[in-house]
């Protein structure tokens, strides 16, 4: 075995789970269990709750501003520090190239900690001139115990979406991740200890979302639940957050469309619908899974990424070469590959890929990029999350039918233009119906810029000056002067 036996970080210590259940953790690329952690179980969710309520009326609570904010920066810091190790475990557990953990994902998860440190201190109340004569001011105050439950594609990237905005701003964190990629979150856990987190303020509980997951969100004791993951299961969060009224934050699926109109710069378009759908593997909310393409240059287009397409073969993601890794799961590839048999047989002609891929080893969840073209709006592949590398080739003949299939999906996560001409450009993102519109670009993010979803991809947004009004509420003090 790899790594070994992995608990639970609760009130500071770590321990396994109560009745000292714990589930495999596999590497995706060699089909090995590299870890066994804790399947937490109800009780150590109690104290959990226990020992962050604890932190909040204790050593958290009392904390100013300023000194919150310099822990969560040097959290940041230290994970920098680590960051070679931190990424290797981001890998091993999710199959992704060592490339995109190392200079992509962690970075980003460091800078987003940086980041939001330094907003600690810069959240204020206003004063508010109301009739009468009494002073009315607010104050913004943390929301409590928050519960952050995150899925396996950037497992530790949308953690810290979450976990940086609410230390910042004075909350206590459970952090649960995804049972097929707990390391990476147990790994900040100890990050935390070591540059002086108070016990309570971040826990990691692992296990299954059935069943810790679903008891986090029926939980009294936690005052609000940032949820990154598949919309149906959002749903039912939703539903179940009702009885205890809850606040919660929803990031969902998507099923985004990268729209390439004729007059675009084919090549660097050609480049964004590939790094649209490829990178991560797919495994991406925004990817830019539903290519629309021009009419009129089609078949030139589609011929150009289907020849790209076709050199992008998968390796070994500990390889610093390796620009695509390993599908997450078993399960994962297996319904990629469902879909795949789908848009074959509902009349997909099959242009690049479509089968799994076999690095040499006999081994991993590998797959080919996929491209399909002959998709219609109403195909399965055009309309529901695949999360994976597949990519759906429609048609369109003009702007407005451009956007009517682009915004024909219950989804809108993000969308990408492809034009050179800066009024359609303009007019095109003003239409769409999505949190993120890129135009001549696609997967680009920065910690300043906010990022979520429209429709059933989910509300709230995640980074940026928004995202502190998720974990924060507004106290209005009254003070009668008369
Ligand atoms: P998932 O919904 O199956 O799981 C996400 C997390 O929820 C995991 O930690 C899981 O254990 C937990 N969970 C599962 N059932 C639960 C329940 N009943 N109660 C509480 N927690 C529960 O999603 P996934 O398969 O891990 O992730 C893929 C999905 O995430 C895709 O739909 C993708 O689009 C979405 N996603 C969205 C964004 C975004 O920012 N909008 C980002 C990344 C991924």
């Amino acid at each position: 075995m790899l790594l070994g036996r992995k608990q639970l970080l609760i009130g500071g210590e770590w321990r396994d789970a109560s009745d000292g259940q714990t589930m495999p953790v596999v590497n995706p690329a060699t089909e090995e269990v590299i870890a066994h952690v804790a399947a937490a179980t109800r009780a150590d969710l109690d104290d959990a709750v226990r020992a962050a309520r604890a932190a909040l009326s204790g050593p958290w609570g009392k904390m100013s501003a300023r000194e919150r904010g310099r822990l969560v920066w040097k959290l940041g810091e230290r994970l920098m520090e680590q960051v070679d190790e931190v990424a290797r475990l981001e890998t091993l557990h999710n199959g992704k190239p060592i490339t995109e953990s190392r200079h992509v994902e962690i970075p980003m998860a460091a800078e987003c900690l940086q980041y939001f440190a330094g907003w600690a201190d810069k959240v204020q109340g206003d004063t508010i001139p109301v009739k009468g004569n009494a002073l009315v001011y607010t104050l913004r105050e943390p929301l409590g115990v928050v519960a952050a439950i995150v899925p396996w594609n950037f497992p530790l990237l949308l953690a810290v979406w979450k976990v940086a905005p609410a230390l910042a701003m004075g909350n206590t964190v459970i952090l649960k991740p995804a049972s097929q990629t707990p390391l990476t979150a147990l790994a900040l856990g100890q990050l935390a200890i070591d540059v002086g987190f108070p016990p309570g303020v971040l826990q990691i509980i692992t296990g299954s979302g059935g069943s810790v997951g679903q008891a986090i969100v029926e939980h009294p004791g936690i005052d609000k639940v940032a949820f990154t993951g598949d919309t149906s299961t959002g749903k039912g969060i939703m539903r179940t957050a009702a009885e205890t009224l809850k606040h919660i934050t929803l990031e969902l699926g998507g099923k985004s469309p990268n729209i390439v109109f004729a007059d675009a710069d084919l090549d660097a378009a050609v480049r964004g619908a590939s790094v649209g759908i490829f990178y991560g593997k797919g495994e991406v909310c925004a990817a830019g899974s539903r290519l629309l393409v021009d009419k009129a240059i089609k078949d030139q287009f589609l011929t150009k990424l289907a020849d790209r397409t076709k050199k992008m073969v998968p390796g070994d993601p500990l390889d610093p070469k390796t620009r695509l890794g390993a599908i997450s799961s078993k399960a994962q590839l297996e319904r990629v590959l469902n879909y795949v048999d789908i848009a074959k047989k509902e009349g997909g002609t099959l242009l690049a890929g479509g089968s799994r891929a076999d690095i040499g080893t006999g081994k991993g969840y590998f797959m080919q990029p996929t491209v399909f073209g002959d998709i219609t709006p109403t195909m399965t592949i055009a309309r529901e999350e695949i999360f994976g590398p597949v990519l759906a080739a429609i048609d369109f003949m003009d702007v407005d039918e451009a956007i009517a299939r682009a915004n024909d999906s219950i989804y809108g996560l993000a969308a990408g233009i492809w034009t050179r001409d800066i009024k359609k450009a303009h007019y095109v993102a003003s239409k769409l119906q999505a949190g993120t519109v890129w135009v001549n670009t696609y997967n680009v993010y920065d910690t300043a810029a906010p990022f979520g979803g429209y429709k059933q991809s989910g509300f709230g947004r995640e980074m940026s000056k928004y995202a502190v009004d998720y974990y924060t509420q507004v106290k209005t003090v009254w003070v009668d002067l008369a």
